[in-house]
């Protein structure tokens, strides 16, 4: 890759339901892409890529607005709603072959976008993949940070490999994009497979900030969903902790077993409904509990051989559609 040269970069922005905030952030994001092209840190051609993830207000009407008043800005249209990982996926398959880099942030303003700057110098320093990682949150409730803080605690004990209070704001090259693109999996949870791929990676740091209008979509049952998305999806580990237990059950129940004919030849038995219910319980509990996330797994081994599109675009802006009819077309000949 020569990087004497400067870069097309495509900004991606996942928006869900985002009216209020869409005119604000395009605004922003235009300034910043501005004074990158002027700076010449940038290629000319570098583009706005907003992903509506199959909002219900108007958030389509108004990404195509703006991508008729401006070449600044793309759009694509998921035909529903998928989620932000699969929409954020979407985006950067949709870029991956018109540019050198993506970054990807959030619509609502919580990504400081300055922070576009020292991704991209990161670039320029041979960096492949560059984190945006929160410096504090110490705007977020503190319910919000001991949650997500435990969640990467939760994450990393669990084999899988996070980057500590790193969300999705980052910067990943055409060449880790391509690379992306062969992972086949539907269930997924980009800041753990990133760091799979591998190449030069680093991270710049960030104040998050408060959400500039509306709400956060993602509640804690989300959240919940994320984490648990993130770990089995990405580790086995749970299924090792299953096989330990198990192991120490079994020991404590022959344990047992021999504690009970001893009792019985001392002539010592009573009815022994109490322990015997405690340990019928306590086993089936057990059990219930492995089987559970045995068919966690079964369940996503299922998604996986069934190949399903992890997104489907039903709609694209004037000019992004063009080019792509165009290399469609020189596909076909
Ligand atoms: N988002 C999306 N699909 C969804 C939920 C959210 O594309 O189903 C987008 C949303 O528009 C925003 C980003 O993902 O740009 C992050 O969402 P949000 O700010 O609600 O999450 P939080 O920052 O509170 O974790
Ligand atoms: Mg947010």
């Amino acid at each position: 890759m020569d990087r004497t040269k400067a870069p097309i970069l495509y900004l991606i922005v996942p928006c869900y339901n985002e009216e209020a905030l869409l005119p604000i952030t395009s605004r922003e994001l235009e300034k910043k892409r501005r004074q990158l092209i002027r700076e010449e840190r940038i290629s000319p051609a570098s583009r706005i890529l907003f992903v509506d993830d199959g909002s219900k207000d108007h958030t389509w009407e108004i990404i195509c607005g703006l991508a008729e008043e401006s070449q600044a800005f793309l759009g694509i249209a998921q035909s529903r709603n998928r989620g932000h990982q699969n929409a954020v996926l979407a985006g950067l398959m949709e870029a991956k072959d018109c540019c050198d880099i993506t970054i990807t942030m959030d619509c609502d303003g919580q990504d400081d976008i300055q922070a576009v700057d020292e991704m991209v110098a990161a670039y320029e320093n041979g960096y492949e993949v560059v984190y945006g990682v929160r410096r504090a949150r110490d705007k977020d409730t503190w319910f919000k940070r001991t949650t997500a803080e435990g969640f990467y605690h939760l994450m990393r004990w669990m084999g899988t490999e996070v980057v500590f209070n790193h969300g999705d704001y980052r910067l990943l090259s055409s060449r880790v994009l391509q690379e992306l693109a062969r992972f086949p999996e539907v269930n997924l949870f980009l800041r753990g497979m990133v760091p799979l791929i591998g190449f030069p990676s680093t991270s710049v740091y960030y104040e998050r900030q408060e959400r500039i209008a509306g709400e956060s979509h993602y509640p804690l049952k989300k959240m919940l969903a994320l984490a648990f998305d993130g770990i089995t999806s990405l580790s086995t580990r749970p299924l090792h902790l299953i096989t330990m237990l198990g192991l120490g059950v079994a020991l404590l129940s022959f344990a047992g077993v021999a504690w009970s004919i001893v009792m019985h030849f001392a002539g010592r038995t009573v009815d022994g409904w109490a322990s015997m219910t405690c340990i019928l319980c306590f086993v089936s509990g057990i059990q219930l509990i492995s089987l559970g996330m045995i068919g966690e797994y079964i369940g996503k081994i299922y998604k996986e051989v069934k190949r399903r599109p992890t997104y489907i675009i039903s709609g694209r802006t004037g000019e992004n559609r063009e080019e792509k009819e165009a290399a469609k077309g020189k596909g076909e000949m």
